[in-house]
């Protein structure tokens, strides 16, 4: 069965938003998994990615042409927020903050309900 990401040509969210999260995400922390390189401090108890905190915004750890073909450089490590903005909801809807951000790029609206069913995002 093919696979459906819609994020592989979108990647917008990797630079509208400040990825923020508690510090101990970050791998100078004990039992952390972010690249603490790839990271800044905000207070003592809260990072961001890199590049998320300034204008234009976009994360630093984002490969690729938004809008066109993008890839997350640590997807495996990457920070709670970007593991928690979902594409689809469990009950197959699009985010439509999702869709909003794509509109802004010129992006069609994700396909409603999800081409593969629920919970499949
Ligand atoms: S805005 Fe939505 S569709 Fe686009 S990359 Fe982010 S999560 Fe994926
Ligand atoms: S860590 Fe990856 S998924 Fe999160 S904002 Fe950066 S590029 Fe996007």
């Amino acid at each position: 069965m093919e696979s459906f990401n819609p994020c592989l040509d979108c990647g917008i969210c990797c630079t509208h938003f400040r990825i923020s999260f508690y510090w101990g995400e970050s791998d100078e922390a004990p039992g952390g998994f972010v690249p603490a390189a790839l990271t800044e401090k905000l207070t003592p108890f809260r990072s961001c990615m890199k590049g998320s905190n300034d204008v234009p915004r976009r994360c630093i750890a984002l490969q690729g042409v938004v809008g066109e073909q993008v890839a997350c450089s640590i997807y495996e490590h990457r920070p709670t927020p970007c593991r928690e903005f979902p594409v689809y909801f469990d009950n197959g809807r699009p985010n439509p903050k999702c869709d909003e951000l794509r509109a802004g790029i010129g992006l069609p609206p994700l396909p409603d309900p999800h081409p593969m069913g629920c919970g499949l995002a």
